[in-house]
């Protein structure tokens, strides 16, 4: 149900925009998912092309990305990405991850100063990055 909810929000929000743009039909749409949101793909596509048809905006091409993940030490300030924090974990912590992103905090460490204290800044939520529209 979860990803039908996003998918259905995603089109209201492309909705919304083209009422406020006064645009006769949006005909692109780019939406990020991020690498720590915990959602099922496959439905999520489904579900938008669903509700899509059903909004009549056939017109519109869909494109779906992954947002990569990006973390960030509060004590040194230093980046990294979430990709890199799991080529340090064994197998088993990584799938762990995989389905339980929360999880990171236990597992991982600021590469630079060891710190487990850091910030996800990038890579949860589901977001329009790009909308077209024709008037
Ligand atoms: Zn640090």
């Amino acid at each position: 149900m979860h990803e039908w909810a996003l998918a259905q929000a995603v089109v209201y929000t492309a909705i919304e925009y083209q009422r406020k743009e006064k645009l006769r039909e949006i005909v692109e749409l780019e939406i990020k998912i991020g690498e720590l949101q915990q959602i099922d793909r496959e439905i999520f596509e489904f579900a938008l092309k669903e509700i899509v048809q059903l909004k009549k905006m056939t017109g519109m091409r869909v494109r779906v990305e992954k947002e990569e993940a990006i973390l960030k030490c509060r004590v040194c300030g230093y980046q990294w990405s979430f990709a890199d924090s799991m080529k340090r974990l064994s197998g088993e912590q990584a799938e762990f991850i995989h389905f339980l992103p929360e999880v990171i905090h236990i597992h991982s460490r600021c590469p630079q100063c060891k710190s487990p204290d850091f910030e996800i800044v990038k890579g949860r939520g589901v977001k329009i990055t790009a909308i077209k529209g024709i008037k």
